[in-house]
């Protein structure tokens, strides 16, 4: 039921040869382009502008040890802590102790992080000291992207192409050698040929009816390698951001943890701090604790659940939080005088594809990194401000592999056609929009048996009504994706019988220790089960 090609094409589109092939322009992108030699010829791909990513929308900062009260031990058991049990703790060694090399090479680049006597720290949930760097208070995102975009465009050997979409990869056994791309401008498909290929093309909270993130993370990365072999893994693990602005919008306004770690307070419709009957560390404890907490507090209030920023005091509002200030405003809202409502909303996909150390995957000249990949660095709850810092490291590791592994050979090109016939854009609106209900409702915060296997249903029904169907647009590539996604997701998590971190399963309230294992999938094959502690799985038999 998974196609192999999902739009057709043929030898008549192809248009040019790089040596490297980037796809996706946010930091994990970004920072690959940045360290890839010079003497290659490169291609970096958005499906959007340059800007449209989860990294310009990223606003408390980059978790680093450099504080001198920190160190890159105690930043490597916090990220295991709230990451349930469940870190590949090779990868957390790698990333809290790299990932101070590549924030400093960021600052040498000129990304200007807030400075008071040195740079400043702030503090976030689960975190046990004071290590979040930021930039123009609460636009850190913003100040990285900036950066590096405009490094990356001054590069005489990297050509850029804004509004291309990857659709799928192209393939010579288990070797990847081109991208067959959807210009949206033109409305052409084309195709680039390439002797290695990063994907880089970020998250999939679109997946979900209330997400914080943008138009453009619809998981697309995750779906095309699978189509083309790769393997998947950790999907079950979605992480739900407890506080985003409780006001309707197709991307969620996100009020940033850092808040509640300058001493912000959660309250429910009666004025209580009843995050103190959840958690010793309250408003602070793990993200996974807080979203729950206020699920289950307006459930049986019936009520909204708000943040009281007023603790803070108005100035250091305005000074950290301007960015926050001016949004909420905008809202009718003064976040020093009055409350602000939020509620949960889909954040960060803690799964992706599965790679090792360097950003491989098991298909040779394919590899991965930043938000689309899994490493398994977060386990099954990412510590907050631990994404941006993971694309740096990985970002750069994929460029170390790349200099050391054989290019991919030239292939011909084939070509798919595959009696596709057409449907119509008002069906795929409509596909989209059941699909991030039905997520929302039955694969969310809180799952069981009966609701993910009626998820499942609906899902293989829409997969079904698409099959060998086709429209020339960008909605229905991220439909095919999203639905290849869910479809493993629920999977996963009707797999998994027990609850952990971000998988929450009211069937099967407590963790096991006999799922301390990743539940891995690749195409025309069962279901894979891998030790935590144990990848790749593609390494080691499982
Ligand atoms: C509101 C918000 C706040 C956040 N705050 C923080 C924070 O403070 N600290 C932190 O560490 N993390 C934070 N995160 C998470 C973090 O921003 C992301 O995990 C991280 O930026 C991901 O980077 P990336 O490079 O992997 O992907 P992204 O930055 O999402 O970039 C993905 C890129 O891939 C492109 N793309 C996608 N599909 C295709 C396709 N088919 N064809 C071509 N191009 C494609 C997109 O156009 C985009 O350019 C936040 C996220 C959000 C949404």
């Amino acid at each position: 039921m998974i196609e192999r090609f999902i739009l057709p094409f043929s030898e008549k589109d192809f248009e040019k040869e790089y040596d490297l092939i980037i796809v996706g322009s946010g930091i994990a992108g970004l920072i690959s382009a940045y360290y890839a030699p010079e003497n290659f010829k490169i291609a970096l791909f958005s499906k959007d502008r340059l800007e449209e990513s989860n990294t310009y929308y990223a606003q408390g900062g980059i978790a680093v040890a450099l504080n001198p009260e920190d160190s890159p031990e105690l930043h490597y058991k916090d990220t295991l802590s709230a990451g349930a049990d469940f870190n590949e703790e090779k990868i957390v060694k790698i990333v809290v102790q790299e990932g101070i090399e590549r924030v400093k090479d960021l600052i040498k680049l000129g990304v200007n992080f807030d400075k008071i006597d040195g740079l400043a720290f702030t503090k976030e949930a689960a975190h046990s000291k004071r290590r979040i760097i930021h930039a123009q208070g609460d636009a850190t995102g913003y100040e990285v992207a900036r950066t590096l975009i405009n490094i990356v465009k001054d590069r005489k050997n990297t050509n850029i192409y804004e509004h291309y979409v990857l659709i799928d990869l192209l393939t010579y056994e288990d070797e990847v050698y081109g991208g067959v791309f959807f210009d949206t401008k033109e409305r052409k498909i084309r195709i680039f040929t390439s002797k290695y290929i990063i994907l880089a093309t970020g998250g999939a909270g679109q997946l979900y009816l209330h997400t914080t993130n943008p138009l453009t993370a619809t998981g697309d990365g995750i779906a095309i390698a699978f189509r083309a072999g790769a393997r998947i893994m950790d999907l079950e693990f979605f992480q739900f951001h407890p506080t985003s602005l409780d006001v309707a919008s197709p991307q969620r306004f996100l009020i940033s943890e850092a808040v509640r770690g300058e001493g912000a307070y959660l309250l429910n419709a009666f004025g209580e701090r009843f995050m103190l009957n959840y958690h010793p560390l309250a408003e602070l404890a793990p993200r996974d604790v807080v979203t729950r907490a206020i699920f289950f507090e307006m459930l049986e209030t019936q009520d909204r659940i708000y943040l009281d920023l007023r603790p803070i005091g108005e100035k250091k509002i305005k000074e950290r939080f301007p960015n926050i200030y001016k949004k909420c405003m905008e809202h009718g809202i003064d976040i020093t005088k009055e409350l602000v409502p939020v509620s949960p909303a889909a954040h960060y996909f803690m799964g992706g594809i599965e790679t090792d150390e360097y950003g491989r995957t098991n298909l040779k000249n394919l590899y991965a990194c930043g938000e689309t990949a899994c490493t398994g660095l977060h386990g099954a709850n990412r510590l907050a401000s631990n994404s941006l810092l993971e694309g740096l490291v990985f970002g750069k590791r994929c460029i170390d592999a790349i200099l050391n592994e054989d290019p991919a050979k030239n292939h011909s090109i084939p070509k798919h056609q595959n009696n596709l016939l057409n449907i119509s854009l008002n069906e795929v609106n409509q596909g989209i929009k059941i699909l991030k209900k039905i997520l929302w409702d039955k694969v969310g915060i809180i799952r069981n048996e009966t609701e993910l296997k009626d998820a499942e249903n609906i899902i293989d029904n829409l997969i079904e009504k698409l099959h060998n169907s086709f429209i020339l647009d960008r909605s229905f590539v991220e439909l095919k994706n999203m639905l290849l996604i869910s479809k493993f997701m629920i999977n996963s998590a009707l797999i998994r019988k027990e609850s952990r971190g971000a998988h929450f399963r009211i069937d099967y309230p407590k963790s096991k220790e006999e799922w301390k294992k990743h539940i891995i999938w690749e195409r025309e094959k069962e279901v894979i089960f891998c030790e935590v502690n144990s990848l790749p799985s593609f390494k080691k038999n499982c």
